[in-house]
Formats: structure tokens, sequence, C-alpha cells
């Protein structure tokens, strides 16, 4: 069997509920019917409850829709196909074809989704309003304003700065405009998520075992909790590879090199090294910048005992500074926009490890 049942599509949009739905819709319908409706309009016949009761569950799901597919609008809008839709147990799910590679298009896509819960909430807000004088207390202006509530409540929770909620991918796409390193940036958003998870999680248990009806929210806390630890070790995965991608196009920073070398001692220095080094310079007042092993190539062979190493030399001031964790495309944006090919390197510990020249290196790399 399916895991979800195929409604149709909007917009070449497939769009499926998953079978546990239709539970969760049964059981909350007759909540509705049973409970809420009867105790906030108490004059209403049995069969009004129930047809607002179902109204409303169907009005609610496709706001959760409408919520999806303000992500899947704008998903589109900047090229990324969206395979489906689907609305299941804790609400609903895009799937995307792939992921947004700009911060910009990350951040409207997971805005789309909230903005349009938020203007449904206003929307049936000022219905409630308009039509409250007519149908003062009745059923259907209990609902409008119900509708406008769960909505609101819909809009405020997946703001929450915790991925995989909404707002966590606001914040990560926040962290990776700022910082330029897009997988540093979801794993910490992940990280969020797995704390916010918990905190749910434990939230949810002791309040079950108090007696208050918070069981919901430990499945949730749960839920949130397994989806985060998956995207914080995807992106971290995804940091290593991207870390070692340039620390192999990086020339080493190796030990520093006294004034007074020529050249060709350079390439006798070099010569001790399997790949291209980057050899810092001393001068007067301590290093002056690096000399890359690789610019001896420009020297032609008779000259290079008679060439002074300070000719070679990239002063600090022609450096741009990067990260090993930021990736080399990153990188080379930067590079382009500063106008300075000459890349500085720095790990974690804030050591310099290596040197990049763009248009040689990165060239070598296919
Ligand atoms: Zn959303």
């Amino acid at each position: 069997m399916r895991q979800s049942l195929r409604l149709g599509s909007i917009s070449g949009i497939p769009v499926g509920i998953n079978w546990g739905l239709l539970l969760i819709a049964a059981f909350y319908t007759f909540n509705l019917a049973v409970g809420v409706l009867p105790s906030a309009v108490p004059d209403a016949s049995a069969l009004g409850y129930w047809i607002f009761a179902a109204m409303n569950v169907v009005v609610f799901f496709g706001s959760v829709l409408a919520h999806e597919l303000g992500h899947s609008v704008v998903a589109q809008r900047n090229g990324i196909r969206v395979k489906e839709i689907t609305l299941w147990l804790l609400g609903g799910v895009a799937q995307l074809e792939k992921e947004a590679d700009d911060p910009g298009v990350e951040f409207r896509i997971a805005v789309a989704g909230p903005a349009v819960s938020v203007a449904l909430a206003v929307g049936f807000a000022g219905l409630a309003f308009a039509l409250g004088p007519a149908y003062g207390g009745g059923l259907l202006t209990f609902s409008l304003g119900y509708l406008a509530v769960v909505n609101g409540a819909l809009a405020i929770f997946n703001m929450i700065p915790a991925a995989p909620l909404d707002g966590g991918r606001v914040l990560a796409s926040l962290l990776w405009w700022r910082s330029n390193d897009r997988h540093r940036s979801r794993a910490t958003a992940a990280r969020v998520g797995e704390v916010f998870g918990t905190g749910l999680l434990i939230v949810g248990v002791i309040g079950f075992f108090m007696g208050a009806g918070t069981f919901v929210l430990a499945i949730l806390g749960f839920f949130l909790r397994t989806a985060a630890g998956a995207e914080r070790r995807r992106a971290e995965a995804f940091e290593v590879i991207q870390s070692a991608v340039v620390a192999t196009a990086m020339s080493p920073i190796v030990a520093p090199i006294a004034p007074g070398v020529t050249a060709a001692g350079v390439q006798a220095l070099s010569g001790g090294y399997e790949r291209p080094v980057a050899f810092p310079l001393w001068g007067a007042d301590g290093v002056i910048g690096l000399i890359p092993s690789s610019s001896i190539d420009a020297i032609p062979l008779a000259q290079r005992a008679f060439v002074d190493a300070d000719a070679l030399v990239v002063p600090w001031s022609q450096f741009m500074s990067a990260s090993v964790h930021e990736s080399l495309t990153a990188i080379v944006q930067r590079a382009h926009a500063s106008g300075k090919p000459h890349v500085l390197v720095y790990d974690d510990q804030g050591a310099q490890v290596g040197y990049i020249g763009l248009d040689r290196d990165l060239s070598t790399l296919g």
C-alpha cells in the first residue's frame, strides 16, 4: 500500500495525504463537534456542531496545504521543482527537488509558508469581525475566529528558529548569508532544533505524567529531535567534504625562509615537498608575506639564480582571508568581488594554514 493517498495536483505539484492523517482528522472532528464547539456556542443543534466541526477540519488542512503551497510557489519561481506536497500527522511537507544554492532564495522559500499562514489568520479574523454583528456568537463567527487562531499559531510555531521548522531554515539562511558557509549554518540551525525537540519531548512527558494533555507535544518533540539530528549529521558530513576540498586545493604554508634567498634557493627548498607549498618570507619587521612555490615557474630557468626571493613575495596587503570550512565556490566569488586573487586560509584555531592562488591552483581542479 502506498504511504500516501493522491488527492490531485495544484499548479503541477502532486498533493497527497498520509493515511494516518485521516485518523487524526476524524479524531479532531469528533473533538470539535462534541467538546470545543458545544462549550463555545451552547445553543446550536447537534447537526450544526458536526457540520461546522467537519468544515473547520477541512479548512484547517486546506490552510496547511496553502502554507506548503507558499513554500512551493516561491521555490518554483526560483527554478527549484517541487516533487510533491504531503499532508501528514504533524502538518505538511513540500518535497523540493534540490536545495537552494543561495541564502536569499533559502530565506524567501522558508518565509513564504508562515507568511501565507499569517495572511490567512488576518483574513479569517477580518471575516469574523465583519460577520460578527450579523451572526454574533454563532457557530460561523466562532469557527472563523478559531481558524484565525490556529493559522496564527501555525505561523508562530513554524517561525521558532529550530530546524527543521521554517524558522530554523530562516536562521540557517541568515547565518549562511553572514558567514558564506552553508553547511556550517545548517548544522547550527539543526543543533538548535535538536535542543528544542528534546526540550519539547521532556516537557511533553513530564506534563503527561502530571496529568496534562501534553502527550502530543512529546511526540512532536521526538519527531523534531530525530529530524534535526539527521539534518545535523548530513550538514556535518558536507562540512567535512568541503573542508577536505579546500585543504586539497590550497598550498600548505610551511617553514619560513630568511631574506636574501634567490628564486633558485626557493626552488631547491620546494623540491622537498610533494605538492606546491607557500613559504612565509622574513623581512625586517617579521614575516612580510608569502612566496607560493608555484610562482617560480614564471621565471626562466637561467635567471632563477639571480632573482631575489623578495621579487616573488605576495605582501599581506594583497591577501583575502578565508576559512578552511568555506566552499571553493564561495571563496572564488568573494575573491572576484574583492579583486584579490590571493587567498590566505585559516583553520579553526586562527592559524594560517594554506595559500590559494586563484588563477593557478583553481584551474587545475577541473
Ligand atoms: Zn512551512
